[in-house]
């Protein structure tokens, strides 16, 4: 089928744009001489991962379930790096990852010991101190943060458990910020370092984007390397930024001093950036504010007043049955739709390079049921 015929609400990734991502990470990783890994909590569409093994050295995952889908899916490195861990899910993570990030000395004392008789590389979160951010409620190293020790919390005893440092402190940033936090990194544990296998930079790296410096990049890797370190990046919304689109219909349109259009899916439940983070998506029917005779409120289905999509300006009144195509919505919405309010979930499909697009998953009154 066409784009134009997919059943809707629909994800539609975009495979053309995935793969020129990955083959930006690819050339990055050749060029560089890191390893890159795919952090999954964005975008962890497995049908993908074995496409995906050619051009990255593995996955990243936050937790067991990602680990596990890394494992099953994507062939390279498996690496997880949990705020904390349990009893019985570190018995599974020993035996599927080969490399295990302990957010906590007192995660690392608890668990490190079994991590490293079965074989796996550990690693410690470090909190380097340092808020880069601009957003401070997502920033990893703001005051009270739960994640990583600190360098007056750094343990001596179970150091010897440990060969890598893991510190993730960016979000959608340039290497400028890399290198503040390279330097703070070498600044604190310059003394360590030469005694470590490898290093791992986290994610929050913008390197598909055009502006992205690769040489400053190149000189923060080759300055950890001068330690003999394996450097590891593990960039996730880079991998999958501007590939998949948000197929949508138009259900009803109402007037109330605006006329507002009623799709037949939901910003709060489908794409919670939008209203948690006031993401305003390009729309592709939508034209420039200058140049739209008509002004229109684009909202979800849900009974929710906040349910709403954003106002758009387009150069014709739209229809009901007009199909709106929201982009950048591969990120944050497949691994993140939510069901409240028993609202029907979005197909996920394929876009191949020759146009045509076949559906990977629909989901059912089931899916609703069986969470309850
Ligand atoms: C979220 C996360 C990443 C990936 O961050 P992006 O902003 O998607 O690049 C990498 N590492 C850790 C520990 C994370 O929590």
């Amino acid at each position: 089928m066409s784009e134009l015929q997919v059943p809707t609400p629909c994800y539609l990734i975009d495979r053309t744009r995935l793969k020129e991502n990955l083959a930006i990470l690819d050339g990055i990783r050749q060029r560089v001489g890191c390893k890159i890994l795919f952090s999954q909590k964005a975008f962890a569409c497995y049908p993908f991962y074995s496409m995906m093994s050619r051009y990255l050295d593995g996955t990243a995952a936050t937790g067991e379930y990602e680990a596990q889908l890394g494992h099953l899916y994507f062939h390279g490195e498996n690496h997880v790096c949990s705020t904390v861990y349990r009893p019985e899910e570190m018995e599974n993570l020993c035996k599927i990852c080969d490399h295990i990030t302990f957010n906590s000395p007192r995660q690392l004392h608890r668990f490190g010991g079994q991590a490293v008789a079965a074989g796996c590389k550990v690693g410690l979160r470090v909190n380097p101190e340092l808020p880069l951010q601009r957003f401070s409620d997502y920033d990893p190293c703001a005051p009270h943060s739960r994640f990583g020790a600190t360098l007056a919390q750094f343990p001596r005893e179970d150091r010897r458990l440990i060969s890598g440092l893991h510190v993730h402190a960016l979000y959608e940033q340039n290497s400028d910020a890399l290198e503040q936090l390279v330097d703070v990194v070498i600044r604190q544990y310059a003394g360590l370092l030469p005694s470590l296998e490898w290093i791992n930079l986290g994610g929050g790296h913008a390197l598909t984007r055009p502006e992205y410096d690769i040489d400053r990049l190149e000189k923060c890797v080759h300055r950890l390397q001068e330690y003999g370190l394996t450097v590891y990046l593990e960039p996730g919304e880079a991998i999958a930024w501007k590939a998949g689109l948000f197929v949508t219909t138009v259900l009803d349109i109402v007037e109330n001093g605006l006329p507002v259009a009623i799709l037949d899916a939901s910003a709060v439940c489908h794409t919670p950036d939008v209203t948690e983070l006031g993401y305003h998506p390009p729309l592709q029917q939508a034209v420039a504010e200058d140049k739209g005779r008509y002004l229109i409120r684009i909202a979800g289905r849900s009974c929710l007043p906040e349910d709403v999509f954003g106002d758009y300006c387009f150069d014709h009144p739209l229809q009901i049955g007009s199909q709106l195509v929201f982009e950048d919505m591969a990120i944050n919405t497949i691994t993140k739709a939510v069901m409240y309010t028993g609202m029907p979930l979005p197909c996920v499909a394929v876009k191949e390079p020759d146009g045509s697009c076949t559906v990977l998953h629909s989901f059912s009154f089931s899916d609703y049921k069986n969470r309850m």
